[in-house]
């Protein structure tokens, strides 16, 4: 198979490419590396199968030849990283998307979009079913992920109804793991830096917000399935181990044996008080479930975060 992996060199997509590559498949990977990172494919230079663009695919996708599959993980992610380019964050997510939706349809491929759980916003269902419609501010600053994301599935969707094109719509929940950016500003990744170097653990708010945390081989693994497959969803991936900050900032104080104290900063605007999948369709759908346990997927990345550290 010929697959193009969009956002091929950030958290996700590098996890992703790795196991298309462990398949035998050729990837072609579009990064801008705003986000994505060379180091997440360091290991892929001089991979024949392995071909990486540096792209910018809200304004173009320089792809020749067959494609069978196309993946659009093309987006920042994590809150300070779209906050910090919020045009960017949009026209990704809506340009992008249209683009990598053309290429697809061009050579009947299968098109998979990592949408988010961002689009449910701050759910007034619990846990979030696909079929709930979310809860999100369309002008409030999260919006710019929020709706760029809730923008590229409705085209997703239009251009299966439209085109006929084959589309599959994942909506990922927080995921962690090996190569999250130390300095991304997500959760587990700031709470192990703080709890490794000793500073205090940045709880924002009281705490009392919950988030489900999946570790990242179980999250791709869902998307290749997703892939495999003809659904077009949406279907919620993520894992249904619910916590609140508050208890993720205690195990992993506990996990890293650190003594940092913990130190109470202001909630961002918009930020979710609650969220966890309902994974009931992926489990019919895709046979997919996650496997692995959040103490040991914490220690995996707090391993990680050591030696990132100490190098
Ligand atoms: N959070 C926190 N301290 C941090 C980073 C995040 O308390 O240093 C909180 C954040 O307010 C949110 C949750 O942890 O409630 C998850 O945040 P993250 O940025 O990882 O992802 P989100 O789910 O908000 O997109």
């Amino acid at each position: 198979m010929r697959v193009v992996i969009a956002g091929g060199a950030g958290f996700l997509g590098s996890h992703l490419t790795d196991l298309h590559v462990e398949r035998g498949d050729e990837i072609v990977v579009l990064d801008d590396f705003t986000t994505g990172t060379r180091e997440n494919v360091a290991h892929l230079e001089g991979n024949p199968q392995v071909t990486i663009v540096a792209v910018d695919v809200s304004a173009e996708v320089p792809v020749t030849g067959t494609v069978d599959r196309v993946y659009n993980l093309a987006s920042p992610a994590s809150p300070p990283a779209y906050l910090e380019r919020p045009l960017e964050t949009l026209a990704v997510g809506s340009e992008g998307t249209r683009r990598l939706l053309e290429l697809a349809d061009a050579n009947g491929a299968r098109f998979v979009m990592a949408s988010t759980s961002e689009i449910y916003g701050d759910p007034t269902v619990h846990p979030q079913v696909e079929s709930y419609r979310g809860n999100v501010d369309p002008i409030g600053p999260r919006s710019v992920y929020d709706e760029a994301k809730r923008f590229s599935e409705s085209i997703t969707a239009a251009f299966n109804r439209s085109r006929g094109t084959n589309v599959g719509i994942a909506r990922i929940f927080n995921t962690y793991g090996p190569r999250l950016a130390a300095g991304d500003g997500r959760v587990v990744s700031n709470f192990i830096v703080q709890a490794l170097t000793g500073e205090s653990l940045t709880i924002y708010g009281d705490g009392s917000q919950t988030r489900s945390l999946c570790f990242v081989s179980d999250l791709v693994a869902g998307l290749l399935a997703l892939g495999d497959s003809d659904t077009l969803g949406p279907v919620n991936l993520g894992n249904p181990d619910e916590r609140t900050v508050g208890e993720i900032a205690e195990a992993i104080l506990r996990l890293t044996g650190s003594s940092s104290s913990l130190v109470y900063q202001p909630l961002p605007t918009d930020d979710p008080t609650r969220r966890c999948p309902d994974i009931t369709r992926a489990r019919s759908v895709l046979g997919w479930e996650p496997k692995v346990v959040t103490e040991d997927g914490l220690t995996i990345t707090i391993n990680h975060f050591r030696e990132l550290l100490s190098a």
